[in-house]
């Protein structure tokens, strides 16, 4: 089932029904396959059909849940992944080599960051980083042994945005791989693809989830790269489960509406914050003070679900305002039907020196919400008594 429209792929995207004409697709909790005969068996493993093994390879739920990221971001083919961030190491393991350089935003993930300084130069492979408004700076850092070009956008937990196509025309013209962390948009917000990307990474934990119960990541987009990352998958073993695989294929068939409602509410939580006096500023793509907002307009649908906002009086009213907080969560993860809010100066950045926070755009005084899907009048009410 191909369609246009990404609300009909992620619902009727599907794999074969069994004998009983599921309409809605059960769940293979199988770790192996069976085959017909020894011949059957022999062409299986030479890779001459395309078949089911074993589950660390492929699996029903898996297959489906990729397809459908596929249609939604317009890409190739794909593999599934336990977690958003075997699916970023697997990516970069599976291309790489020994010597290799990645050129990065600065403003990327923290553990993605960690794999870039402290794990992935135990194989001599190196990074170079240019900060969000920098991007001027990419041609410089690009060396003979560059392969990889790498962003985020928005970036975390600073909500900026990337020129997306600018640094695919870069990726092209010297010939690297350029891949994006589509996390926080979602493939129903931005399609990464459109603008020159050759790979799209999901962390499936966050919205494509969108209900804080399990994790998983997803790379998809061109089928060269994507066999390579495959063989590299299938004989290391981070595979999505079936049963996680299942939970997310379903969660995509909500997917569009519920971002939706996530970007409106979360539009109108940036809006009470942009005029509160406690508020030094708001970034939330589509504001129109936000410094990227046409930018942001051309490559998103809607502004996403994170709005970040610098309350006045620095590191100890953040932690204040985290205290004072009663409805909405304090919690690590983003993108779940409940509000959550984070202080990222003394907690995911805090290992970070305060001058290495305020090149990644941290303040003492910025607070990041996921902002959910309860009703905006009772986000925003918990706001307005905390920041009393
Ligand atoms: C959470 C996250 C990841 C890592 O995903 P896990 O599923 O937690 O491993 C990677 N990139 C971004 C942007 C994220 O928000």
């Amino acid at each position: 089932m191909n369609s246009k429209h990404i609300e009909t792929a992620a619902i009727r995207t599907q794999i074969e029904r069994t004998q009983f004409l599921e309409h809605s697709n059960p769940l293979y909790l199988t770790s192996s396959y069976i085959f017909e005969d020894a011949e059957d068996m022999r062409a299986s493993f030479a890779d001459e059909k395309e078949r089911n093994i074993y589950s660390r390879y492929s699996n029903p739920n898996s297959s489906e849940f990729v397809e459908k990221i596929c249609q939604m971001e317009g890409a190739e083919r794909g593999y599934a992944f336990a977690t958003g961030m075997s699916a970023v190491f697997s990516t970069f393991a599976a291309l790489l080599d020994s010597g290799d350089h990645i050129v990065s935003c600065q403003s990327i993930f923290g553990s993605t960051q960690t794999l870039f300084n402290n794990i992935l130069p135990k194989w001599n492979i190196s990074t170079s980083y240019f900060r969000i408004n920098e991007i001027e700076r990419i041609e410089n850092l690009i060396q003979p042994n560059t392969k990889i070009l790498y962003a985020e956008s928005p970036t975390n937990p600073a909500v900026d945005i990337l020129d997306l196509e600018l640094l695919g025309n870069i990726a092209k013209k010297h010939n690297l791989i350029f891949i994006v962390d589509n996390c926080f948009a979602t493939p129903y917000l931005q399609q990464p693809i459109k603008f020159g990307a050759d790979l799209v990474i999901h962390s499936a934990t966050k919205l494509i989830d969108g209900q804080g119960r399990v994790l998983g990541g997803v790379t998809v987009g061109n089928a060269e790269l994507i066999q390579k990352i495959y063989l590299f998958s299938r004989n290391t073993g981070p595979a999505l489960s079936p049963f996680n695989a299942w939970i997310l294929s379903k969660s995509l068939e909500t997917l569009p509406v519920r971002v939706e409602k996530h970007c409106d509410n979360a539009l109108k939580t940036a809006k009470f914050l942009k005029n509160h006096d406690k508020v030094n500023f708001v970034k939330y793509p589509f504001l129109k003070s936000h410094p990227q907002h046409e930018l942001a307009k051309k490559q998103m649908k809607f502004g996403g679900s994170i709005v970040a906002f610098e309350i006045k009086g620095g590191i100890d009213a953040g932690r204040n305002f985290l205290n004072s907080i009663k409805l909405l969560s304090l919690s690590a993860n983003l993108g779940d039907t409940r509000s959550i809010v984070t202080h990222p100066a003394s907690t995911t950045h805090a290992k970070l020196s305060e001058e290495d926070r305020l090149k990644t755009g941290i303040s003492g005084g910025l607070i990041r919400i996921s902002v959910g899907l309860e009703h905006a009048e009772d986000i925003i009410n918990d706001l307005k008594q905390a920041l009393k």
